[in-house]
């Protein structure tokens, strides 16, 4: 099981709607995944049209040291499996930080579902900001996704999660994390700016940049309102077109095969 963070400080660049997404559409390539849903905001949980966990299982499994297996629920997809969020997870922030060892709290909990077999990703959506479970799902992760929107502040935030990550690795936490890839969200092809903020970042970033740009849609931003992965809400739609190319492209660049040149930008 590779374990893979959609991460980045800022709130609202789509890490949740990436995260949700992508999970459903590796699940349609046959791929079992398991999403983590740690923002204590629950929206990769309310956005699969579940309620949030009672007993808060993944709270207890990371402060009272219950087993996280314990915490992983079957979703409407097959193949999708999650852990889903509680407002109590919040409060881990605190407890985590006090106990010390945080950094390392979240890798140990994911450890037993690593050994499993049962899954061969973990998505792990992280909260906005650089909290204890952020940065713990940093030290856990084999690998970092960051969403960035097409805008310029987007560029900020970039530069600010690369120097987190280069921390993460320097201070010992994970030194092998890998910036994966960087996936552009909410690109809107008739504005200028988002156009420049693609070049500069395909150009700085090369190959760690993902070809596929998820557009900004309407049926996208619905979506988690019904409760609904973009490929049950609306399957055939540009939205649903995106994750799946991006959920290809995700696979591609792990079986070793060529990643293409990027084309033209796309037009409306
Ligand atoms: P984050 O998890 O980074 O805070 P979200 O995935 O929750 O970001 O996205 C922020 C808001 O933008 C949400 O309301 C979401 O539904 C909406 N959204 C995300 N991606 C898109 C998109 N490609 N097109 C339109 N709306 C989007
Ligand atoms: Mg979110």
């Amino acid at each position: 099981m590779r374990i893979v963070a959609i991460s980045n400080q800022k709130g609202g660049v789509g890490k949740t709607t990436t995260a949700l997404n992508l999970a459903a559409c590796l699940t349609q390539k046959g791929v079992r995944v398991l999403l983590v849903d740690l923002d204590p905001q629950a929206n990769a949980t309310s956005g699969l049209g579940l309620a949030q966990e009672d007993g808060g299982s993944l709270y207890s499994a990371l402060v009272e040291g219950t087993d996280p297996r314990q915490a992983i629920r079957s979703t409407r997809l097959p193949n999708l499996s999650i852990i889903r969020s509680h407002q109590e997870l919040a409060g881990c922030e605190i407890e985590l930080a006090q106990a010390g060892n945080h950094m390392a709290r979240l890798r140990d909990v994911l450890a037993p579902l690593r050994d499993s077999g049962h899954f061969d990703y973990a998505i792990l959506d992280t909260p906005p900001s650089l909290g204890v479970l952020m940065t713990g799902a940093l030290a856990a992760a084999d690998e970092l996704l960051v969403p960035i929107q097409c805008e310029y502040f987007g560029l900020e935030g970039l530069s600010k999660i690369v120097n987190v990550v280069q921390q993460i690795r320097e201070c010992g936490a994970n030194p092998n994390l890998l910036l994966e890839g960087i996936v552009m969200t909410m690109y809107d092809s008739r504005a200028n700016l988002a156009n420049q903020v693609v070049n500069d970042v395909r150009n700085y970033f090369a190959e760690t940049c993902y070809q596929t740009l998820i557009p900004r849609t309407v049926r996208l931003g619905e979506a988690p309102s019904f409760g609904k992965s973009i490929i049950e809400y609306e399957p055939s739609g540009r939205g649903a077109q995106a994750y799946r190319a991006l959920a290809e492209e995700f696979l591609a660049r792990r079986s070793g095969a060529p990643i293409q040149a990027p084309g033209p930008l796309p037009t409306e």
